[in-house]
């Protein structure tokens, strides 16, 4: 009975007081998350924005980790690597996401590339590497893993941004990316070549951040979308990782004070989670972004409920 009396209680404080709370970072401005688990351990990778509350554009010198066991606390591992990490960059930290492989941690990021003999200078995918989720990170390869001149299909100079990484159960993996064009390539075991082509698929309100990841036999292709007015999150499902992919809807509609939104999804001790970005922090804006998570529900037949943002976040984990 006393047992009972101590779990109604916990179940009631659960539901009034003791939410999360979003944003989860508070201290900075972040945006794009990208989670991994590790050990049981949660470790969130984000860009970070520090723009001046009037400026009209992004400012994001670098890329932070923070890492949780409970969901609710979350500890700040600093800005662990910045565009300076790479000889060949230039500019700012835009997406990127951080996978692991055989106790090797590789930080897929873009940014821009310098002007020079190896491209003219536009965005840039490169890979960073460390022994630990938390670092330190260096340069995998000296060079950038995908530049501006490898695809043509479009002419804006940042179309080749916002990588995600996808290990398959046979050990191959992919990396889709891109601004208004979806591409994707195998990657070797090493993860730092390209293992073919890269190919070109078509997405409908395809506009970036793609996060694509597989579960329970399903592939799944979320992205930043057309939307209305704004970026909203829309997702494909199939049953290979190079398509066809079958359009399955939007799963999040328009975030407050923010134009661009981006997916990162994971399950978690149990649960699934939704890690995005809005402006909500005081000051904020489409420049001063916020990550938050909510929880996502799938349906039966794999496909994905609508998310349901709210200010107060998730429940602690105990
Ligand atoms: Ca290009």
């Amino acid at each position: 009975m006393k047992q009972l009396l101590t779990l109604a209680l916990a179940v009631s404080i659960g539901s009034t007081t003791a939410f999360a709370q979003n944003p989860i970072i508070k201290h900075i401005f972040t945006a794009d998350p990208s989670p991994i688990v590790y050990k049981d351990t949660l470790f969130l990778y984000t860009g970070h924005d520090t723009a001046s509350v009037t400026a009209p554009n992004y400012k994001m010198p670098d890329w932070h980790v923070f890492s949780t066991t409970d969901m609710k606390n979350w500890k700040d591992h600093g800005a662990l690597l910045s565009p300076h990490t790479f000889s060949w960059a230039t500019g700012d930290a835009y997406a990127a996401q951080c996978i692991e492989r055989n106790g090797k941690f590789y930080w897929f990021v873009s940014t821009f590339h310098k002007k020079d003999s190896v491209s003219n200078g536009g965005a840039a995918i490169g890979v960073a590497v460390s022994d630990r989720p938390t670092g330190p990170f260096k340069d995998a390869i000296g060079k950038a893993l995908i530049i501006n001149e490898m695809t043509t299909d479009k002419k804006h100079s940042w179309d080749d941004i916002d990588p995600t990484v996808m290990i398959d159960d046979d050990g191959q993996a992919y990396m889709y990316w891109g601004n208004l064009s979806c591409r994707w390539v195998k990657l070797k075991s090493n993860m730092i070549e390209l293992d073919g082509p890269i190919n070109y698929v078509s997405i409908k309100n395809f506009i970036e951040g793609p996060w694509v990841y597989k579960r329970k036999g399903w592939y799944y292709l979320v992205y930043a979308g057309v939307g209305t007015k704004a970026e909203m999150i829309e997702y494909c499902m199939s049953t290979s990782p190079t398509g066809p992919w079958e359009y399955k809807g939007i799963i999040q509609e328009n975030v407050p004070n923010s134009f661009t939104t981006h997916p990162g999804i994971i399950d978690y001790k149990g649960k699934s989670y939704f890690f995005y970005h809005n402006g909500l922090l005081p000051t904020g804006s489409s420049y001063r972004r916020s990550v938050c998570v909510d929880y996502m529900y799938y349906n039966e037949d794999g496909t994905i409920q609508k998310i349901i943002q709210t200010n107060e976040g998730v429940q602690p984990i105990k």
